[in-house]
Parts: C-alpha cells; structure tokens; sequence
C-alpha cells in the first residue's frame, strides 16, 4: 500500500477538550470547522458529542447542515458566518444557529425565520466579523428580547499573551456586553489559556482539541507515516529530485517516500524538512515532488519501511516551523489521500 497513514488519537483528542473545559470551568464548545481541522468531521463530532460536548461552531451553513446530520438533533450548532443570502432553507431545516454579524444579516434572518434561534457576533477590534459598536447599539434592545442564544467576539491575538490588543479587546467586549442577561464568549484556544476573565459563559477551542500551539500542554492527537517505495545508492556528484536542486557530497542513500505536496506537504518546505524513523531523523533532499519527497536515510542502520513525519519526535507545530507557518495550515492542508485511521 503506497498511501500514507495518518492516525487521529481520539483518547488525547477528548482529553484536550476535558482539560480546557476544565481550565475554563464554564461551558466549553468545540470548533469543528474545516472537516474538524482536516482530522475529519464525522469521528470527531461524534466522539465530542459522546464526550458531552453540547455546542458545535462551524465557519458555514453547508458546513452545519453536515454536521446536523452526524450528530442528530440536539446539539447546538453555532455558525460564524451568520445567516448569508441563500442560508435560509439550511438554518431552518438542519436547526443552525447562525452569529449574526450586520444590521442586513439580522433582517434577513428575522424576516425569513421569525422566532428562529441566532447568536451576535461583536467586532472588538479584530475587524474581520461582527457588528461595531453604533450597530450593535441601533439593534441591542430588540436582539435582546428575541431568541438570543450567545453574544461573542474573537481575539486578534490571544495566541501572545503579552500583547496589549488583548485587554483591549476584553475591555471592549465588557462594555458592549454588560448587563445583557444572554450568554457571552470570547475565547478560543488562546482566549481559554489568557485566564478566567476571558471565559465568560462559553469557550470555544478549536486548534487546541487537536493539539495544536498555543495550547503547549495539549496532549498530540495527529501522527502520519509515510510509507518508502523505493532505496537506492547515489553517488558523490549525483542529484535527487527537480531541478537538480540537492547535490550528493558523499555516497549517499536515497529514499523516495510516497506523498508529495498535493498531499499538502508544502513544497517550500523542502530545504528544513526532517522526517523521524524512531529518534533519528532524516533529512528531506531535493525538491518536493506532487506525490513523492526523496530523504537521505545515509548512515540509517536498518532501511525503514516507512518514515514520519508528525508525530511522537516531531510536532506539527514543528512541521509548520519548517515552512514558516502555523499548525492549522498544516492540519488543514492534510491531503485527501491519507488513510485515516482513528486509534
Ligand atoms: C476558528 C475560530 C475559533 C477557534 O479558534 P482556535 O484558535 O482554533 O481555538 C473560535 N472562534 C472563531 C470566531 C473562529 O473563527
């Protein structure tokens, strides 16, 4: 079998959950968005919503409407980008609750879906999502008096505790929110890890779950196993790969393992790549080709039947380092051609 095996540890993945629930003591959702970080939407939810997860966050309503179909009514499932032109149908028939974010998305949703459930999402500063301040004062009175499940922002930079736009943004969130008797949420994974007076009623980690930076105590949930196809001698002089990038400077062995960037092994990534086979790791050499890397396994004591590249030896925010990058790009870029395999 020439595809590589990439291996989801659902214990670790609902330990992580436990463990910032926990932290937050308030109610803690999950953010499932993008096929659940790339790990796979299905298994994941499934196994969050056995764990007592109760509210889902999703980026769209099609994203939502898959998810309903997983976990059967019950579950919250809260989308971040509100109630779009064409939305309506979805929302109602897979019961979404959508964060509004402007004064149109908010009569379109009351217009179409009288009495239908909706959250607000309030820009504190960030300026991608959500209602400013003017706007937010113009329909506050009647939002509240409606079916108003979840007020919520999102931090710029909660993954720098340090920065000064946090307590910014908390400061603003308090002053657009108080005395509003619906729930409030602000953080993330980063929101959750900044203290108590980022937790307000609900957090909502997402890179965390899958044990990704900034949660540095996150147990690792993803490793993936590349198998080798072919071993074989070059000599000093020779080259590996496209363009003649890597030279052998002494004899040299070669492997070509196979997954390539069309497997979202970013093909910039190539001249810092390691892969491990156990603790000894092993240069990536030459250009990374759409389905096959070469790596220098010279010296190797024994020839490897397949090599990692996530996992126990290395991160994924190890991996993303090689490619100047963040984890979620790196879980998220996860190719379709993986075999999944939950343990
Ligand atoms: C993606 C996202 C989250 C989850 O963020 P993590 O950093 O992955 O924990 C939470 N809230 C919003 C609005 C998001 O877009």
């Amino acid at each position: 079998m020439a595809s590589a095996v990439l291996s989801i540890d659902m214990t670790a993945l609902i330990d992580n959950w436990r463990n910032l629930s926990a932290m937050a003591k308030s109610d803690a959702g999950a953010v499932v968005k993008a096929d659940a970080y790339g790990l796979g939407l299905k298994p994941v939810a499934s196994a969050l919503a056995r764990a007592g997860a109760r509210t889902f966050f999703v980026a769209m309503a099609e994203e939502g409407a898959a998810l309903r179909q997983i976990l059967g009514k019950g579950p919250q499932i809260n989308v971040f980008s509100g109630h779009m032109e064409g939305d309506t149908a979805l929302i109602r028939d897979a019961d979404l609750t959508p964060m509004l974010n402007s004064i149109d998305q908010m009569l379109r949703h009351v217009e179409t879906l009288p009495g239908h459930a909706f959250g607000i999402q309030l820009d504190t500063g960030m300026n991608r999502l959500g209602m400013e301040d003017a706007e937010w004062a113009a329909l506050r009175d009647v939002a509240l008096g409606q079916n108003l499940t979840l007020v919520m922002s999102h931090l710029a930079c909660a993954d720098a505790p340090d920065h000064a736009m946090n307590a910014r943004q908390l400061q603003t969130f308090v002053e657009m929110t108080d005395g509003i008797d619906a729930p409030r949420s602000l953080a993330a994974t980063g929101g959750t890890l900044l203290g108590s007076d980022y937790h307000f009623d609900m957090i909502r980690p997402g890179i965390g779950l899958y044990g990704g930076l900034p949660y540095v105590d996150a147990r690792p949930v993803v490793s993936l196993h590349i198998p080798v196809i072919q071993i074989r001698d070059v000599s000093v002089g020779e080259t590996v790969g496209y363009s003649n990038t890597w030279v052998a400077r002494g004899p040299s062995r070669i492997a070509t393992i196979a997954a390539g960037y069309a497997d979202g092994i970013i093909r910039g990534m190539g001249p810092s790549a390691h892969l491990h086979t156990g603790s000894s790791a092993v240069p990536v050499v030459g250009r990374i080709s759409m389905d096959m890397i070469g790596v220098d396994v010279t010296g190797l004591a024994e020839e490897p039947e397949t090599l990692e590249l996530i996992g126990p030896h290395q991160s994924v925010d190890t991996v993303a380092g090689f490619a100047d990058t963040i984890g979620y790009e790196i879980l998220t870029s996860l190719g379709a051609r993986y075999k999944r395999v939950y343990v």
